[in-house]
């Protein structure tokens, strides 16, 4: 699965991220909204890995039942977090003998109560030290990174971020997977600037379909993005009301996508938190079925 496979320049690929459920029960609720997403023909399922590294048995054992499932290409997210260089080399060894396919490679946050990301004795400081370690040691798998349209939050200006984000590439990322964001001009302006930088590989836009308005509160607080002052109101209109809550976010989000597409976005990454109705909503709605599953 090469991700230059996926990402054609004529095509669409649609690829989702899910989070590994604490229970049993959640994980065979997950395959089931996995199913429903299926139709759509995803090019790639990501699963995330924990804060401190806490989830890492799970994120292997959900993305690989995906895997055997389903039969879609999967990739596993890794970060530095609290873990020294052996420590990743043995994760992505067992991810390597699971077959997974890619590696998400990322930093990762402060573990919960500290404020700023330490390195780990014998550990990695920021995700381009991963992504080489990855290129030089496993040379398989494929590669993503995070980009930030509105700033990474601890960068000083979004031109340092892009310098940053160049070295991710330059060391042998193959896609930029970018955080959420509600306004697209936000992610053509950040675009132009990726594009002036000098980065060439496909820089895909991160969906996450509004579905409940104190969650995307939570969400947009901790990640930093900005949630649009008309999109707010509209949602607080609605506050004792999930399903009209559910409706805007959905209808949001599929104006959101369609324009991407016109803009002529190479894919789009759904953050689907483990549930697929409003994933699949969105592309009903716009007749979109994955360009490339292989
Ligand atoms: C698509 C996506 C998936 C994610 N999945 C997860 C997940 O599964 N688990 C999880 O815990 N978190 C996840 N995150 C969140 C991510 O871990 C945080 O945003 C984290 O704070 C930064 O990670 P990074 O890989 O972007 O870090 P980096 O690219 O290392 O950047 C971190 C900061 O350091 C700066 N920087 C980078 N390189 C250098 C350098 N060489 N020298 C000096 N400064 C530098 C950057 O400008 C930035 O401000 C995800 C984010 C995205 C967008």
């Amino acid at each position: 699965m090469p991700f230059s496979d996926i990402y054609k320049p004529s095509g669409l690929a649609i690829t989702y991220e899910l989070f590994p459920p604490k229970t049993e029960s959640g994980a065979e609720a997950l395959f089931h909204h996995v199913e429903q997403l299926l139709p759509f023909q995803p090019s790639c399922i990501t699963c995330t890995y924990g804060a401190g590294g806490t989830t890492q048995q799970k994120t292997l054992e959900i993305i690989s039942s995906v895997k055997e499932r389903f039969g879609v290409p999967v990739a596993s997210h890794l970060t530095c977090v609290g873990a020294t260089e052996e420590e990743l080399r043995g994760y992505l060894q067992k991810a390597q003998n699971a077959q997974i396919e890619g590696i998400v490679a990322l930093r990762g946050d402060p573990p919960k109560g500290e404020k700023e990301f330490k390195v780990t004795k014998g550990g990695l400081a920021y995700a381009n030290e991963l992504v080489t370690l990855i290129r030089e040691e496993f040379p398989d798998f494929q590669i993503a990174v995070a980009g930030y349209p509105e700033k990474h939050q601890e960068a000083p200006s979004l031109e340092v971020d892009l310098l940053n984000l160049k070295r991710k590439v330059d060391a042998g990322a193959d896609v930029v997977l970018t955080q959420l964001f509600y306004e697209n001009q936000t992610f053509e302006s950040f675009r132009r600037e990726y594009e002036k930088a000098g980065i060439t590989k496909p820089l895909v836009p991160g969906i996450l379909p509004i579905t409940s308005f104190s969650q995307i509160k939570r969400i947009t607080a901790l990640c930093g993005a900005i949630l649009p002052q008309g999109l707010s109101n509209q949602l607080a209109d609605r506050e004792n009301d999930p399903e009209g809550q559910f409706e805007i976010g959905v209808e949001f989000a599929t104006r959101q996508v369609e324009e991407l597409v016109e803009m002529g976005v190479p894919g789009i990454h759904f953050y689907v938190l483990n549930k697929s109705q409003a994933t699949c909503q969105v592309l009903r709605n716009l007749n979109i079925v994955g360009s490339t599953c292989s």
